[in-house]
Formats: structure tokens, C-alpha cells, sequence
């Protein structure tokens, strides 16, 4: 028998979906990816992107801090429910996830720790080879497979990720250690400008480092972050070393000239990769309709439909523009809401 709904994926977008179409007895399972060095090395390991990261600061029902002293000024107490105690600090990514996923389990997901490598969308049920070399058969999929922030790929910027180095501006620039501290943004497109820019609401300065003499970004952008007076573009550059130490994190620089120039030493505490995101949808070639960065296209407006009927998405594997936690559960939540209506009138 053919599963009703397979999600391929394991970050906001898929849990989500997996929550919500749990809840509605499709009885889903979900492909959360393998724990494998392929897969380590590449940043895709089960539980997706916020699990690379530390601090979520902009998850809506988190707050750092005291919720009992946060409720205590929003509602007397007699007027409360009793709660659990709250931690000081908020949640961090991986916590966030794993939450997640068990409420998914809760609700009765199925879990099955490998990647889909092949898919079979051109008849229905639609067929999916899996890492454990087997095949399975779905009524429906979401495809929930996220993208990955480009890194430059050397040591030292490994070294230092999550202690200064970051690939999401919107999401980490406002956290403490970047605040009123001069930073870099390496790129020269539209999304390094937009990094950069965002990034002057918190720092004392940002320096916009670009390999070549021009910026590659729209007229509009480029004329936007050359007007900025806490931005300073520094063209001809590449990044040799992110510089650093165990106790502070990110400390510096060091850059090197692309035109015989001699390297060039920045003190900064804060390293953001502005170099674009690639989405994890390499086994969907020729599968479904992707745009040409290789992002799957939504087919229909506030809808999670794609070229193939029966097939949706979620996440950030469809969205190169928000990229954000609460975004792709929002999606999520729309898939499993669209995936259950499409099973209901396709009568399975
Ligand atoms: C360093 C960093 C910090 C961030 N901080 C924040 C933040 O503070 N707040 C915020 O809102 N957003 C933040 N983001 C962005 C946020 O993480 C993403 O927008 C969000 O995780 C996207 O969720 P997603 O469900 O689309 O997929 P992802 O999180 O990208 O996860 C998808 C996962 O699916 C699995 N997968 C991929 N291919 C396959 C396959 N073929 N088979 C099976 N499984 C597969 C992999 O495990 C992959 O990682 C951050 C991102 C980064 C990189």
C-alpha cells in the first residue's frame, strides 16, 4: 500500500507539516535525512539549518528572560494558568527542532533517518528511492529540503561559526556580541547589500569586502550601500583568514588584494557571508519545475502547489527571499493543509 503523504526533510517546514498532517491522520513519514559525513560535511544533517546555529532569538513563544516576570506585568497573577518553570535563556536552534520533531511524533509521525536520492513524480504513487536502498510509494509528498548558506570553505571560518561568523545577517545581526562592533559582509550581490545594510542598524561600521572593482547588485542596491555612511566598500579583496581566539570569538580579518596589493588587517567582531544559498534539491532535477538559482517553483499564489499535482513545498527550499524559521513553518502548515485537501478530493 502506498503512504498517503511522505515530507522529505527535517527543518521548521517539515515538522510542521508533519504536525499538522499527523493531526489529520495521514499518518505522514518523513525522510529527515542520514547522519552522514556527506551530508556533515555540506551542512545538511537531520534537523536542517537552525540546527547549525546557537541563540533564536525571533522564534514567536520564546523569550530569553523571565516569563514569569513578563506574565506577571502582561496579567495579574490570579488571572493565570499555573505554568512550568521557564529558563533564563530562551531556546537555542537544535533544541527548537527537536521540540519539533516530537510533537510530530506525538501526533503519530513516522520517522525514517535517510536522504531521498531519486524521485518518480511522472506517474501516480509516486516512487522514492531512499539511501537505505529501498523504494517507497506516496499519494502525496512535501518536499521540505531547505537550502544551505554558502561558506567560503576555509578552516578558520568553520572555526569560528556561531562565535562570529554567520550566514543569516537577519537572523544573528542583532545579538549582543554585534552590537556597536565594527563587521564584515563578504559579497558583492543584492543579498551581501542587504546583509550589509541590515547589519548598520546594530554595528559601528560594516565593511562590505568584494573580489572584483564593481559590485554585481542592481544600480539601486549598489547606489544604497554606497550612500551609507556606516558602510565601506572595500573592492579587490578576498578573505585569507578569519582571525580569532577561544575566549572572544571572532577578532579579525585578514584580507588579501586581488590586484598586488599588500594584505590588509581588519579588526572586526563579526564575520557574514553574503555569497548566496544553494537549495538541497539536486535529486529533483527533471523531477519538478525549479527555478534557474534551482529553487522548486510554487505554481499558484498562496499556494504550496508545484508543477507536478499531488506534489507540494515547503520552506526554503521554494523561498530565496524570507529564509526564516517562521516562514517555512508557515509553509509547512499551508502544505499539509493543501496536501490534505488535494488527498481528499483525488479520493485517498
Ligand atoms: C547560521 C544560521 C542561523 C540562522 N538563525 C535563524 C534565526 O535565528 N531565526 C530564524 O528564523 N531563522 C534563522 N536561520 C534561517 C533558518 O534556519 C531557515 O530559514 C530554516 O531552517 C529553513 O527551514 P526549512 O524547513 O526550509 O529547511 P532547513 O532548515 O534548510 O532543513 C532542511 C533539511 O532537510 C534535510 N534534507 C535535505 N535534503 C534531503 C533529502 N534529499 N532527503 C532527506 N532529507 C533531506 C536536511 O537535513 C536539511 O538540512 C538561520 C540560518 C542559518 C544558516
Amino acid at each position: 500500500m502506498p503512504e498517503k503523504l511522505i515530507i522529505i526533510g527535517s527543518g521548521p517546514a517539515a515538522w510542521t507539516s508533519a504536525i499538522y498532517s499527523a493531526r489529520a491522520e495521514l499518518k505522514p513519514l518523513v525522510f529527515e535525512g542520514a547522519y552522514s559525513d556527506e551530508n556533515r560535511i555540506a551542512g545538511t544533517l537531520p534537523l536542517g539549518q537552525l540546527a547549525l546555529t546557537t541563540e533564536v532569538e525571533n522564534y514567536p513563544g520564546f523569550p530569553a528572560g523571565d516569563l514569569e516576570g513578563y506574565l506577571d506585568s502582561a496579567l495579574p497573577k490570579e488571572k493565570r494558568m499555573e505554568m512550568p518553570p521557564h529558563g533564563k535563556d530562551g531556546v537555542n536552534g537544535p533544541e527548537l527542532l527537536e521540540l519539533m520533531r516530537q510533537q510530530a511524533v506525538n501526533f503519530g509521525a513516522r520517522i525514517i533517518t535517510e536522504d531521498i536520492r531519486r524521485v518518480d513524480f511522472s506517474k501516480r504513487p509516486f516512487r522514492l528511492n531512499a539511501s537505505d536502498s529501498k523504494t517507497y510509494e506516496a499519494e502525496s509528498v512535501i518536499v521540505a529540503t531547505g537550502a544551505r548558506a554558502n561558506y567560503l570553505g576555509l578552516p578558520s571560518e568553520e572555526k569560528y561559526k556561531n562565535r562570529g561568523v554567520s550566514g543569516c545577517a537577519v537572523c544573528d545581526g542583532a545579538l549582543p556580541r554585534f552590537r556597536n562592533k565594527p563587521l564584515a559582509v563578504i559579497g558583492g550581490g543584492d543579498s551581501a547589500i542587504e546583509e550589509a545594510t541590515y547589519l548598520t542598524k546594530f554595528a559601528s561600521k560594516v565593511y562590505l569586502v568584494h573580489r572584483r572593482d564593481k559590485l554585481r547588485a542592481s544600480k539601486i542596491m549598489a547606489e544604497r550601500a554606497e550612500s551609507n555612511a556606516k558602510i565601506e566598500l572595500l573592492w579587490n579583496r578576498t578573505v585569507d583568514e578569519v582571525q580569532g581566539n577561544d575566549r572572544e570569538g571572532v577578532t579579525g580579518v585578514r584580507l588579501k588584494s586581488t590586484v598586488g596589493e599588500a594584505d590588509l588587517e581588519l579588526p572586526i567582531s563579526g564575520f557574514f557571508l553574503g555569497i548566496g544559498h544553494t537549495p538541497n534539491t539536486a535529486f529533483l532535477q527533471g523531477a519538478l519545475e525549479l527555478t534557474d538559482k534551482g529553487y522548486v517553483v510554487w505554481t499558484a499564489a498562496m499556494r504550496t502547489y508545484t508543477s507536478v499535482p499531488g506534489v507540494f513545498a515547503a520552506g526554503d527550499v521554494a523561498d530565496d527571499y524570507y529564509r526564516q524559521a517562521i516562514t517555512a513553518a508557515g509553509t509547512g502548515c499551508m502544505a499539509a493543509l493543501d496536501a490534505e485537501r488535494w488527498l481528499a478530493e483525488h479520493g485517498t
